[in-house]
């Protein structure tokens, strides 16, 4: 039998869970709630018991599971301490080293779940074949991660790859989730987008397909609309997609990836946001004409337990 390693991807809501071979064909997948209670103190026990009787249920030894790698969503620094994560009602903890003293200590490692999506998308999504990639997450906000040599770079404070925040505009004056004003997340995630779309519907009376849907317009409506030519939505969509388009540049000039990975639920609009993207990144990367490509991410939901499993092959 060959080696394997396991991935942990712990969410708010639900555990997800893959066992995986070395070479990361994925064997086994499913899913455990997240037991939030009493600060998340159950979160680890429900963890190692659900991988014991997995790996049961598989005939699948402890000998052979070379490591498990667990990712949560906050920062994690780089000793693998968490010193808080809001979502899971954790403080001062170490995730790896505990969830390891619960199953016979077997190697663990943790990271930052936006950080080891980006590494599972460099492994086995669509920036695989590469060594250098950055994910850029559109979602509900805009996360990010940056894989230099194959390796999580989370920076000396945890704030490595957090493009979402990364200042985009001036004139904003709501604030951001961050507490600062005027962030990449504020106007190219799917709320930012839709907040967009709501403030353009306010500014004038122009007829738009994106009026049916008043208040209740979606990152979704918008793109939709903007493939249809609807030209109030274009104007929403070229306003995300030129803010990202710098925020790439900028990152290009940093890190200098192979290729950026769009990821998250925004990036369903496929290749028609690609270009839009690429269309405002490439004005404002003009320095070379040998730079990193943009790319569609492809694990979906699955990003997560990739790139924990990955993160525990050296
Ligand atoms: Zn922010």
């Amino acid at each position: 039998m060959g080696k394997k390693c396991i991935g942990v991807d712990v969410g708010g809501t639900s555990v997800k869970l893959g066992i995986f071979d070395v070479d990361g064909v994925l064997l086994k997948k499913w899913e455990i709630p997240t037991r939030k209670e009493e600060h998340g103190k159950y979160v680890l026990d429900d963890i190692a018991a659900s991988i014991r009787e997995t790996l049961k249920d598989e005939n699948i030894s402890m000998e052979e599971v070379v490591g498990v790698g667990i990712d949560v969503p906050g920062p994690v620094k780089k000793n693998g301490y968490v010193e808080v994560c809001v979502n899971l009602g954790w403080r001062d903890i170490y995730p790896a080293k505990e969830l390891s003293a619960r199953l016979d200590g077997i190697p663990a490692e943790c990271g930052n779940d936006a950080n080891a999506a980006a590494l599972g998308e460099m492994w086995k999504g669509g920036g695989e074949g590469y060594s250098d990639i950055v994910m850029v997450t559109l979602g509900t906000g805009v996360g990010g991660g940056v894989i230099i040599n194959e390796k999580i770079i989370a920076g000396r404070h945890g704030l490595g790859g957090e493009i979402g925040h990364i200042h985009a505009r001036d004139d904003e004056q709501e604030y951001c989730n961050c507490g600062g004003r005027g962030c990449l997340e504020q106007v190219a995630s799917a709320t930012g987008i839709a907040r967009e779309a709501r403030r353009k519907m306010a500014a004038d009376e122009r007829p738009s397909v994106l009026r049916q849907f008043g208040d209740e317009v979606t990152a979704k409506d918008v793109l939709d609309g903007a493939k249809a030519g609807d030209a109030l939505a274009l104007e929403v969509a070229e306003t995300a997609c030129h803010y990202l388009g710098v925020a790439l540049a900028q990152t290009a000039l940093i890190v200098d990836p192979d290729i950026f990975v769009i990821g998250g639920g925004v990036s369903k609009a496929g290749q028609f946001l690609v270009d839009m993207i690429k269309k405002h990144y490439e004005e404002h990367i003009t320095i070379s004409a040998d730079h990193p490509l943009i790319g569609l991410a492809t694990l979906g939901n699955d990003a997560g337990i990739y790139g924990a499993a990955r993160m525990v092959l050296k």
